[in-house]
């Protein structure tokens, strides 16, 4: 397989595509705070959901970013959606880059929480938010390696096996390639 990585138990990979025809336990969305919808990822998961899903963001009535929340996932070939809200980009110094590991960390929570096996996570804010690739995929993967670092209690039975990065084109599957080698390098 081109991008695979196995990890304390845990498998991380990579897949290119678009994230709504993709099967798993959790999908991860790239939402805003207000969790409205919009364009990108998250209109696609909106639509192709269905409406349940925004019956159930209104209730939750937003998310701070940096955070996650989880509704059903309506139509979608998954379970669970978490909504999570990455930074928006303005030249590195606000702080984007610690609010957007906030924002892969708790969407990992988030998934352990729900007792899921395997997430898959669209490239948070990457998008409209304007977050650079490469430093974007870097954080993503150090979050997903702290996080299967601390996660591996050997009694809890609910744990994420699966870590997926869905990539809408090459090119950013190409960044996140590389992300993934170098944060699991392959033993010799
Ligand atoms: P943000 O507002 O957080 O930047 P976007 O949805 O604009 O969110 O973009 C986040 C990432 O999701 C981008 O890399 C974009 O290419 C990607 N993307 C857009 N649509 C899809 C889709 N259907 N499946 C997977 N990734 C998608």
């Amino acid at each position: 397989m081109l991008g695979i990585r196995h990890y304390k138990n845990s498998a991380i990979d990579l897949w290119q595509g678009d994230i709504t025809t993709f099967v798993c336990d959790a999908m991860v969305n790239a939402a805003n705070t207000k969790l409205a919808g919009g364009g990108g990822v998250d209109g696609a998961i909106h639509e192709a959901g269905g409406p349940s899903i925004m019956e159930e963001c209104n209730k939750i009535g937003g998310c701070p970013t940096g955070q996650a929340v989880s509704t059903r996932a309506g139509q979608l070939p998954c379970q669970w959606i978490i909504h999570s809200v990455g930074p928006v980009w303005q030249g590195g110094r606000s702080g984007e880059q610690k609010l957007l590991a906030l924002a892969y960390r708790n969407s990992l929570c988030e998934a352990e929480r729900l007792g899921v096996r395997h997430v898959a996570f669209s490239s948070l804010s990457t998008g409209v938010y304007r977050f650079p690739f490469e430093e974007a995929s870097n954080i993503a993967m150090k979050e997903v390696k702290d996080f299967l670092d601390c996660e591996k209690d050997p009694v809890k039975k609910n744990e994420v096996k699966r870590i997926t990065f869905v990539l809408f084109s090459l090119e950013i599957y190409s960044v996140f390639q590389k992300a993934l080698f170098k944060a699991f390098p392959e033993k010799a």
